[in-house]
Order: C-alpha cells, then structure tokens, then sequence
C-alpha cells in the first residue's frame, strides 16, 4: 500500500533519499526491492536510524568484506537476513509515518561502531569526520561563511579548465557568490571525460563514490561508463549555473602574477584566434594530469598509410570491422578498449612493453537494478551507508601493502607479507584465466611487485588475450612502416589501424601554458620539466594567490576516488579564502620553509613506499625517481592535512584590492 508523502524535513536530503522526498512510497515495490538490498549497509542503516543495540550484534554481524566485493549477504544466515529486510520495512514505513524526521546524530565513536560492523572489521574512529561528510551527515562546505566573509572584498577568480576540478571549485565559488570565469579549451565541458571516447571507456571506482558528495546520483551501472559521468558533469553545470561563466573553445596561454595589484592576468586565444585578456584576484588551475597525450616517437610511424592515434583522441564513427589493429600498450586505457574491440576486428596485436597485475572484480560489468535506485531513493541513509561502504573498501585498506618492509626477503616480486599475499592471489588469478596456454602466462606475469603500477581490473583482458585471432607481442617495437608495425625479433605486424594507448605526460604539470608569479619568476624554471612541487599540491612560493586542484603529489595509487581528493583540495582552496577575507588579506604566498618542510615530509613517505622500489617502473616517478604525480598519503591523511588551513603557511599582503571582475574585457 503507498504511504502518502510527506515532506522531506531531513537536512541531508540529497545523500539519504537522491529526491525521494515528496513521493510517494509504494511499500509492496519496497518489499521487493529489499530483497536484493545490500545487508550490511541495512544493518547500518537500522542502527543508524533506531539507535538499538541489537543490531550491532549476533546473528546481525556481517563478516569481513573481502577485496573488492559488494558482499551482499554481509555473510548472515538467510534468517537473520530476512529479519533484516522485515525490519528495515517497517523502519522505512515508521520514519515516513513520523514525517521523515532527521536521524541522530552520531558521534565519532559511534559512527566508527556502526562502520565497523557494517565492514566486518574495525574502521578506526579517526576516519569517522571523513567519512561522515562522504556520507552526507556532516557538511564539507561551508560556503555560507565563505559568502558572509567574501561579500565586504571584491575578490575574483580565473579557473583553467572544466573538467571535474574545475567544476567542483565553481559550483562552490558560486555559492559563495565570488564572481569567476572559467576558460576551457574544449567546446564542452568534462574534462577527460569528454575527452576520452575509446570504446568502453569508464571508471574503475563504483559509481556511487565516483560521484560528489554534494550531490549525489543514480547510477545505471556499478561502475560507471564515460558517457554517464560526462552526464552528471552537464548536470551540475546546468544545476548550478556555471554554464555562463565558461569561456570555451577558449586555451589560456600565459598567466602573469602583478603585485602592484595583487591580482593576475591571464591570456587566451579562443575560436578564431581572438585574444582574450582577463584579470583576476585568484588563479586557480584545475587542468588535470592526464590530458596531454603521450606518443612515443618511434621511427617511421609518421609513413603509416592508415589511421593512427591516440586512445585519447579516438576517431568519431571509427569502423573497425575486419580490420588488423595493433594496439601499443597494455594500460588502463588498453584494458578497457581492447576487450571491447576484439569481436570487431579481423585481427589485433597488442604490444606489450610491461605486464600489468590484474584483479578479478566480480562486479565490473554489473548493472544497477530498478531495485537499487529504490532502495537509494526511499530507504532513509541506505545510500550513505552504500557509499561509506565502498569508501572504506576501495580506500586505504591496502595502503600497507605499498610499505617497504626492509628485511623482506625477495623485495623484486614483492615489498612485504602482505604485498606478497597479494602477489600470489593475482599470480593465481591469472594461471587460472590464462590455463592452458603457458606462452601467455609467460608474458602476462609481471615481474614487479603489485600496485607497483596502477591495477587494473578484470574486464574480460585475459579472455580476450585467449582468443585465436588476438597476439600479445613483447618483443620491442623498432620501427613503423606504411602497412606494418617491425619488432626487435625482426617480425613485421601488419595493420590497418594503431591505437597508441601509451599513456599521457603526466610529470611536465602545468606545462600547457607559461605561468610567471611574483618578480617574474617562471614556474617552468622552478620546477624544470619534471619536478613539480607545492605545498599539499594547492600551493606554491613565488606565485601568489594561485590554486592548484589536482596539482603536485594529488594523485591516488592506493585506491580511493578523484573526486574526493578534489573535494578536499576545494574545500581548503575555500578556507583559505575566507581567512582571507576575514582578516583583510589581499594575497597569500605559500612560505618556503612550509613548502620545504612539507616536501621532504612527501619525499620521506615516498621512500617507503613501492613507487621508489627500483623494482618498479611508473608514470608517477622522474628520471630523478622522485615521485611527482602520487600522494604517498592515505586518504584519511589527505583528509586532516587539508581540513584547516591556516594564514600562518604564508606570508600574507593586507594592501587593500582594487576591483577586478574575472570577465572578459
Ligand atoms: P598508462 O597507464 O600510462 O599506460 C601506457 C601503456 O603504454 C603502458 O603499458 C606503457 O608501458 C605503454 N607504453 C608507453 N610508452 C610505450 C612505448 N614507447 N612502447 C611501448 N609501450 C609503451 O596510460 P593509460 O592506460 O592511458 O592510463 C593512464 C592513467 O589514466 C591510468 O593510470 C589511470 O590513472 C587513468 N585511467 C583510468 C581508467 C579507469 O578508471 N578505468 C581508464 C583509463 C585511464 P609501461 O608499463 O612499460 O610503461
């Protein structure tokens, strides 16, 4: 029988009911969808909701959520499951009846409780404030202050890019009411997900964490496809009204610090070669590391007579059908693509220069049930709860495992104990899915210890590698020719198409455009090709007032979503501005010894980690090894080192601004 709506008074409405609120709830639809609920996250919400014991105890425990699993029973008996069900449906129908009211709220301790439980094994009550705000229970922004204290200043702002960054800081620039434009240098905006078209394109973080947590969605697909994250970043573009202040077409070419005036300047060729000055207070880079294509310059290629590119730049309407493709590289991007070409094609050959370690994931291509949406819309909290679930388990859970155990005896396969169990659960993985044919097994085992590059998730890799018309080459490649691909052992491939899925120039950071800070110093010069550096990657000495989202050391290797990190780097990009603005600074300049201090904090970690094992070789490193693109933090220390900052990091100016207003002019 439908339960009459009523409205929605809870605070979080987003993350507890994704705009159930008024609706209608239809119990018998409830009842059934319960029945492919997630237990554990039921069992949260139940103890979330009702504060009773019970549930935080036998038969109710789920066990221990294995890898990478959604762990649906939570490993309860089917009793104990059903009583479950039962009594989240009548939770549901007494919180509608009592008009939806807020739950309680929860302290440290007890969140950290319910997550335990919820997870089957302790989540420490320090993750609790993290976790809290991804659940939507306590709030991230505060922008309402951010506006109070902004509106006496007549600050600007000037971001580069409309990717997820970018958008993240306007929405919240936006509704803390400072003006800004965005320049893009696409026509639309997304980022490497507008970029990025190759066939199967998507993420390998669950879509209901690769999503903001201030404002949630549905999602059709477990993980999420390109073309629906590239949807949800149109969506908040037209939710909040940032569409105006986008420039697009539109490629900044220089910045130029001035500290007469405390603002910058920012040069830009937009469509048709028309010159684009603009001037702001704040400089705020939101360029991504992952959008300048990587080809190696291998001889001849430029004498190929058929199509060549990169993943990055997959040709509208490309028909490959009985066409020989040779794709080089066996990344993130060939793992996804590969797989979803093979059945096109007459033959393809992949060129292998490293194996890759490759995790089974049960749940890769799973679809998300008219059920789930449901139960996301109409049980109170079970979305927070799904989420926190899949925080924890794609967080920091095998950060050690990435630790360099000094006395560990065979440290080129592995780094410690638990990195060597891990080793041998993927090694298994793959003799399993490669059984039969030793030459595969061979080439596909790396040599290196795990998570010393990025993992990849099963996607249907090995299967396809099985198949009679796919070769896995790993002799190297020497030369190319009009027709053909030459490798080291003197074979010529034939092919009609290449697919350079090598991967992008991740370590020249910024380097798309000439930025000069405070006396003319070039950023370039600071940190030559490959050696960025700042401080908690937002800011940096000698350039004033300037942001960076995803800059230096942001990167995640250990697991976690993007958006999150993206979400804390804001959230301090926001603070800073507000102690700006409450203490009549008029430009902060990050202090060197911070900066430093902080470096050799990041480097220190850094040598203890995998990524600079001589064993391993990664994108992430320079020629110097240092790790330039990856955080060596676990998330939850991302988390605290970004939550407060504070104008003693820099050295400030208090010179009253002048107005500038981030337009065109
Ligand atoms: P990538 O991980 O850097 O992989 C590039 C591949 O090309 C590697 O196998 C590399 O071999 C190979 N390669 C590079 N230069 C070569 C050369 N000269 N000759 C032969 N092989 C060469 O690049 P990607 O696959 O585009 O992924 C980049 C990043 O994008 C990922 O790490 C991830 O962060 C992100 N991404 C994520 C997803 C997802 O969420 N599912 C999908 C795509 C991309 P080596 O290993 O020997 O260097």
């Amino acid at each position: 029988m439908p339960l009459a709506g009523r409205t929605n008074r809870h605070p979080f409405r987003p993350i507890v009911t994704l705009g159930a609120t008024a609706e209608p709830v239809d119990m018998g639809r409830l009842e059934r969808a319960l029945r492919e609920a997630n237990i554990p996250t039921l069992v949260g919400v139940l103890a979330h909701l009702t504060g009773d014991e019970r549930w935080l105890r036998p038969p109710y425990l789920p066990t221990r959520t294995k890898g990478m699993s959604d762990h649906a029973t939570g490993g309860l008996t089917e009793q104990a499951q059903g009583e479950v069900r039962m009594a989240a449906l009548a939770e549901v129908r007494r919180w509608h009846e009592t008009g939806c009211p807020a739950a309680r709220d929860l302290d440290d301790t007890e969140l950290a409780r319910i997550m335990s439980v919820c997870m089957g094994e302790p989540v420490p009550p320090r993750y609790s404030g993290m976790m809290a705000e991804e659940m939507g229970l306590r709030p991230r922004f505060d922008n309402v202050r951010v506006a109070r204290l902004s509106a006496q200043t007549k600050n600007s702002a000037v971001i580069v890019g409309a990717g997820a960054s970018g958008i993240c800081m306007a929405v919240q620039l936006k509704q803390a009411g400072i003006p800004f434009t965005i320049v893009e240098k696409n026509s639309d905006v997304g980022g490497t997900w507008w970029e990025n078209r190759y066939p199967d394109c998507g993420v390998d973080t669950p879509s209901y964490w690769y999503s903001f947590s201030f404002r949630p969605s549905t999602w059709s697909r477990y993980y999420s496809k390109r073309e629906d994250v590239h949807t949800y970043l149109r969506m908040l573009v037209d939710e909040y009204g940032l569409r105006e202040h986008i420039l697009f077409d539109t490629k900044v070419d220089a910045a130029r610090y001035h500290e007469d005036t405390n603002t910058w300047q920012i040069t830009a060729s937009g469509s048709g070669n028309t010159r684009v000055e603009l001037e702001s207070t704040f400089l705020i880079t939101a360029v991504g590391q992952l959008n300048q294509p990587k080809v190696p310059a291998i001889p001849g290629q430029e004498t190929f007579a058929h199509p060549r590119f990169h993943s990055a730049r997959w040709p509208e309407g490309l028909d490959l059908r009985g066409k020989r493709v040779a794709v080089i590289g066996t990344g993130a991007s060939a793992m996804q693509l590969v797989p979803a070409i093979a059945s096109q094609v007459r033959h393809l050959t992949v060129f292998q220069r490293s194996p890759q370690w490759v995790a089974p994931n049960a749940e890769y291509k799973r679809m998300l049930s008219d059920s789930a949406h449901y139960l996301m819309a109409h049980v109170p909290y079970y979305a927070a709860w799904y989420r926190m679930r899949q925080v924890w388990a794609f967080g920091d859970k095998i950060h050690h495992s990435l630790v360099i155990d000094p006395g560990w005896r065979d440290s080129q396969i592995a780094v410690n104990p638990v990195n060597d169990g891990y080793r041998k659960y993927f090694e298994a993985y793959l003799r399993e899915q490669l059984a039969g044919r030793p030459d595969l097994i061979e080439k596909a085992l790396p040599d290196y210890p795990p998570f010393g590059k990025r993992m990849l998730l099963d996607n249907g890799w090995f299967h396809t590698l099985t198949l009679p018309h796919v070769d896995l080459e790993t002799a190297a490649i020497t030369s190319i020719g009009p027709d053909s691909i030459r490798t080291a052992d003197g074979v010529e491939h034939e092919a009609d198409v290449i697919v350079y899925a090598t991967g992008f120039d991740t370590l020249n950071l910024l380097g798309s455009f000439d930025v000069r800070g405070r006396d003319g110093v070039v950023l370039r010069d600071q940190w030559g090709d490959d050696d960025a550096r700042a401080y908690l990657g937002i800011t940096e000495r000698g350039f004033p007032n300037m942001f960076m989202v995803y800059g230096p050391n942001t990167n995640l290797g250990h697991g976690g979503s993007l958006l999150f990190i993206t979400e804390c780097q804001v959230r301090y990009v926001m603070g800073l501005i507000a102690q700006m603005a409450e203490n009549g600074v008029a430009s902060v300049e990050c202090r060197q010894d911070v900066r430093d201090d902080y470096n050799a904090q990041l480097d220190a970690a850094h040598a203890k980690l995998l990524w600079t094992h001589p064993a391993v070789r990664t994108w992430y490193r320079n020629d110097q090894g240092r790790v330039v693109t990856n955080s060596p933090w676990r998330l939850v220390d991302l988390w605290e080192r970004s939550l407060a900052p504070s104008l003693v990091d820099y050295e400030v100016t208090t010179v009253a601004p002048r107005r500038v207003s981030a337009v065109p002019s």
